[in-house]
C-alpha cells in the first residue's frame, strides 16, 4: 500500500493501493484498446465530452480544491485558483477538436493537403508541485487531439487525479480513454517510457529524470516533450518602480513555497537601487503569512516532504556557498515541513544557491551593474524556463525581452501561466510547449496527402 501523507501535519491522509508494472501494462492495452473508438468520434461530440469535463471539474471544485491543499500543503486560496484553471483548460480545449486544421498545398498533377492525426496511447507523468493543474495541461490538448492517456501523478500526491478519474468516468468519458496508475516513477514511470505501444511521454519534473526519459524514449523513438527545472531571474532595473518590483517579489518565488518551476529565484538588482529595493522586499517578506494551508488567510503552506525541506536547507545553512541571510520571514515549528521564507544576498553568481534550482522558498539576490551585464548574468545558467523584467524605460524592456534565453517572460510583472498562451522553456528546461494553440502540435502528427487528379 501507498501512504499518501499530509505535509502540514506529516500524518496519514490516505492509504492506496501501489501500482506496479503490470498495472501500468494493463493501462496500456485499456488505453490501446479505447483509442480506435475515441479517435473516430464525431471532432463536435469529443469537444461536447471535453466540456463535460470542465464541468465536472466545476461541480466539484471545492471537494478538489481541499483535498489538493492537504496532499501538496498549498494554501486553500492556490488550490481553489488551480481548480478553476484545470477546468479552464478543458473549456479552452474544447474548441480545439473542431479546429485541428491543416493546410492545402499547391503541387502539380493533383491536390495536396494535410491532416492532423492523434498519436495513440500517450504516457503523462507528472509531479507533485501542481499535481491536477500539470496533469489538465497535458490531459486537455492529448484527449482533445484524439489520444488516450496514461497518466501517472507522483507518488506523493496522486489524490485529485484518482479523484478526477472517477469525475470523468461519471461526466461519461468512455472508459479507458483515461486511466491513472498511482505508483513509483522508477517503475510504473520507466514502464511507460519503455513500453512499445506508448507513442509519446509527456513529463514534467526533474532535468536529471527528463534526460532519462529521453534517453529511454529513443529505443522505440517515441515523441517525448519535457518542461523540466527553472532558475528563472527577476531583473530588476533603477528605472522600475522598485516598490511594485519589491511588492510582487515574494510571491514570485515563495508562492507554493518555491515549488515552482518559474519560480523568480534569483533576484538582479541594479546595484544603484539595491539599498531602496531590499528595505521594500524586507517589509513584503516579513507580511508573507505562512501556515495551515486550508486557513483562508496564509499565502504559503509547508514543503512537500522532508527530504524536500532538507534539500532546500542545504543552501542556506553554511553549505551554498557562503551567501549570507538578508532576512527571513517565519514560520510555524513543530509538525510539518516548514521552511521560513528566506532573502540570500549579496549572492555571488557562481555559488550553489544562484545557479542551482533550489526548489524551495529562498530568493538569492544578485547586484548587477548595467544592462549588458544584467543579460549575462540571467543567462548565465543551464536553465531557460521563465523570467520578468521590471523597468519604466518600455525599449529595455522589450530589448532585454528579446534578448533573454527563456521560453515565457513578463515585463513589470511575474505571471508565467496562461491558458490561452504557451508555455515551456529553452535550454535544458526541456522543449515542446504546454497550453495555447501550441500544445495540440505536440499530442498530433501531420500527415501528408496526395490525389491524383490526372
Ligand atoms: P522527479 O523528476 O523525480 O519526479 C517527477 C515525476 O517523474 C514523478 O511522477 C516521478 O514519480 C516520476 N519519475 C521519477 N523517476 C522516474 C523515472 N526514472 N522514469 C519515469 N518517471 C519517473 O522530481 P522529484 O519529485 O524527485 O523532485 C526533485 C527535484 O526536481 C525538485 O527538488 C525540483 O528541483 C525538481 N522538480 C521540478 C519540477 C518542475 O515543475 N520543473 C517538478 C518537480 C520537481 P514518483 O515521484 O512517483 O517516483
Amino acid at each position: 500500500m501507498l501512504e499518501v501523507l499530509e505535509p502540514a501535519t506529516e500524518a496519514v491522509l490516505r492509504e492506496i493501493p501501489r501500482a506496479d508494472e503490470d498495472d501500468v501494462d494493463a493501462a496500456v492495452e485499456r488505453a490501446r484498446d479505447a483509442f480506435p473508438a475515441w479517435r473516430d468520434l464525431a471532432p463536435g461530440d469529443r469537444a461536447r465530452m471535453l466540456r463535460r469535463l470542465a464541468t465536472a471539474v466545476e461541480d466539484h471544485h471545492e471537494e478538489l480544491a481541499v483535498l489538493e491543499a492537504r496532499n501538496a500543503g498549498k494554501p486553500i486560496r492556490d488550490a481553489r485558483g488551480e481548480m478553476e484553471m484545470v477546468a479552464q483548460v478543458f473549456h479552452y480545449y474544447a474548441g480545439a477538436p473542431e479546429r485541428l486544421l491543416g493546410d492545402t498545398i499547391p503541387v502539380s498533377g493533383g491536390q495536396a493537403w494535410t491532416v492532423r492525426e492523434p498519436l495513440g496511447v500517450v504516457g503523462l507523468i507528472v509531479p507533485w508541485n501542481f499535481p491536477l493543474t500539470i496533469a489538465a495541461w497535458k490531459l486537455g490538448p492529448a484527449l482533445a487531439a484524439g489520444n488516450t492517456v496514461v497518466l501517472k501523478p507522483a507518488e506523493l500526491t496522486p489524490l485529485t487525479a484518482l479523484r478526477f478519474a472517477e469525475l470523468a468516468l461519471e461526466a461519461g468519458l468512455p472508459s479507458g480513454v483515461l486511466n491513472v496508475v498511482a505508483g513509483p516513477g522508477s517503475t510504473c514511470g520507466a514502464r511507460l517510457v519503455s513500453h512499445s505501444d506508448v507513442a509519446k511521454i509527456a513529463f514534467t519534473g526533474s532535468t536529471e529524470v527528463g534526460r532519462s526519459i529521453a534517453a529511454g524514449a529513443a529505443a522505440t523513438i517515441k515523441r517525448v516533450t519535457l518542461e523540466l527545472g527553472g532558475k528563472s531571474p527577476n531583473l530588476v532595473f533603477a528605472d522600475a518602480d522598485l516598490e511594485a518590483a519589491a511588492a510582487a517579489a515574494p510571491g514570485a518565488v515563495f508562492g507554493n513555497a518555491g515549488q515552482d518551476c518559474c519560480a523568480r529565484s534569483r533576484i538582479l538588482v541594479q546595484a544603484s537601487a539595491l539599498d531602496e529595493f531590499m528595505s521594500h522586499l524586507e517589509a513584503a517578506v516579513s507580511a508573507v503569512r505562512v501556515g495551515d494551508p486550508l486557513d483562508e488567510a496564509n499565502e504559503m503552506g509547508p514543503l512537500i516532504s522532508a527530504a524536500q525541506r532538507a534539500s532546500v536547507a542545504s543552501y542556506v545553512d553554511g553549505e551554498g556557498g557562503g551567501a549570507p541571510v538578508a532576512f527571513r520571514g517565519s514560520a510555524p515549528s513543530g509538525s510539518g515541513f516548514w521552511f521560513a521564507p528566506t532573502v540570500l544576498c549579496p549572492v555571488d553568481p557562481g555559488a550553489r544557491a544562484a545557479r542551482e534550482e533550489i526548489f524551495g522558498p529562498v530568493a538569492a539576490v544578485i547586484p548587477f551593474d548595467d544592462e549588458e551585464e544584467a543579460i549575462r548574468l540571467a543567462n548565465d545558467t543551464i536553465y531557460g524556463l521563465s523570467g520578468s523584467i521590471w523597468s519604466g524605460d518600455g525599449g529595455r524592456a522589450l530589448r532585454v525581452a528579446r534578448a533573454l534565453d527563456a521560453g515565457v517572460l513578463s515585463i513589470n510583472s511575474n505571471t508565467s501561466v496562461r491558458v490561452a498562451t504557451p508555455f515551456g522553456g529553452f535550454k535544458q528546461s526541456g522543449y515542446g510547449r504546454e497550453l495555447g494553440p501550441h500544445a495540440l502540435d505536440a499530442y498530433s502528427e501531420v500527415k501528408s496527402i496526395f490525389y491524383a487528379t490526372s
